[in-house]
């Protein structure tokens, strides 16, 4: 297996551990694409049937993928849209895309014989790894943004086992650390900079083909450290490429406003800078440094995509529709793909299909729900009482 440099093309053979290029650049994993099954018939979706695009040997599973995708039929109308899906993302194993990643990506350090693995994370990609690590029975190490993270995925971290670090600064800063750590320390990187992740997580292109049987005109998703936009993009291009699909979707990458270095710098046609203090109520998202930003902005120039910007209003309020109105209870972060989608509603036809990734659970970050939502004081237990409310 190769990986190779995105910038000058350099190769490298995967048996090495390695995160990026002597130039500094982003490395990618050529797959074989002679070796692949074409097995997309709708049946049995789970992440590793696609296994013949999946570059490791080993496998550490606890059967990630098979995410179950809704039309929208409420909201689609009310969009005055034809064909809205969301490919719910929380339904995987710790609630989050990013067991898509660490299934691989844990899998790849085992080969590699490494028994330390590492992450900076705003919260799920801790959670995930954490899982993995403890299914591996290896340690890992989580460093997270103190007083950032959403309660319920530091309660993960915290249950699977994993040793939780809380950095003073943000996810920029614990990142530092933790790319430091890795080169100093010996122990296994598993932030998405390295490709292995993305190439688990680009199984969810897989997965939307598999149960449509078609691509759609476009995929919306979040965009924060811009690693699953660009993986999602990698998996279509590969069906592409091998010949299993005649057209690609175009990408469309959704930040939050209040960290959006990536969406500013396409709107305002310049190069992209780092955002230093990044705010948003979306965790997931609160990256003002995207590591992968060469890849995701190659994605979405490809696909002849966009890429744009919500505010934490328009992420809560498409939070509370998504829930209330279809039945599907989301974080904050993963709200950001159909608040995109009513942004740009007057740039989409209505008959064009969409998929909106939602990449995490709700459940994870219930506080922000329950944040100035006051019960009412309680009844007596009595009809007459319970008629009185109504
Ligand atoms: C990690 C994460 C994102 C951002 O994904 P990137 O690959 O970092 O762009 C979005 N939403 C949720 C819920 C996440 O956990
Ligand atoms: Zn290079």
């Amino acid at each position: 297996m190769i990986l190779r440099c995105i910038e000058c093309g350099r190769e490298y053979s995967s048996e090495e551990v390695r995160y990026r290029c002597e130039c500094g650049g982003l490395l990618e994993v050529l797959v074989d694409l002679g070796e692949v099954e074409n097995i997309f018939d709708g049946k049995n979706i789970t992440l590793w049937k696609y296994k013949s695009f999946i570059p490791v040997e080993k496998r550490v599973s606890l059967n990630e993928g098979g995410t179950p995708i809704y039309r929208l039929e409420n909201l689609q109308t009310e969009l005055g849209m034809k064909e809205v899906y969301v490919k719910n993302e929380g339904a995987n194993p710790t609630g989050s895309f990013k067991d898509r990643g660490m299934t691989v990506g844990v899998s790849k350090a085992l080969e590699l014989g490494m028994d330390k693995v590492i992450c900076a994370s705003t919260g799920n990609t801790s959670a995930s790894l954490a899982a993995y690590a403890a299914k591996s029975n290896i340690k890992a190490y989580v460093l997270v943004p103190s007083g950032k993270i959403a309660l319920g995925k530091l309660a993960q971290a915290i249950v699977y086992g994993a040793k939780v670090v809380p950095v003073r600064g943000n996810f920029d800063d614990a990142l530092k650390v933790v790319v430091e750590a890795s080169s100093e320390l010996g122990v296994y990187m598993l932030n998405s900079i390295n490709p292995f992740r993305l190439e688990g997580q680009k199984t969810i292109a897989f997965e939307i083909f598999d149960q449509l049987g078609f691509v759609p005109d476009k995929v919306i998703l979040p965009v924060g450290n811009a690693g699953n936009i660009s993986a999602i993009w990698k998996g279509f291009k590969e069906l592409y490429e091998a010949g299993f699909i005649d057209k690609l979707p175009q990408m469309i990458g959704i930040q939050a406003e209040g960290a959006s270095p990536l969406a500013r710098a396409w709107k305002e046609r310049r190069e992209f800078k780092p955002l230093e203090k990044p705010e948003t109520v979306a965790t997931a998202i609160r990256i003002g440094n995207p590591a992968n930003w060469p890849k995701a902005w190659r994605a979405v120039e490809e696909s002849r995509g966009v890429l744009e910007s919500v505010s934490d209003e328009e992420i809560l309020k498409a939070q509370k529709m998504l829930a209330s109105k279809e039945g599907i209870f989301v974080e904050p972060a993963s709200a950001s793909s159909l608040a995109g989608l009513m942004k740009l509603r007057n740039e989409i036809e209505e008959d064009e299909s969409v998929v909106l990734i939602t990449t995490g659970h709700g459940l994870k970050d219930p506080n922000i729900i329950l944040e100035g939502f006051e019960l009412p004081e309680p009844i007596e237990p009595s009809l007459e009482a319970f008629k009185e409310v109504l």
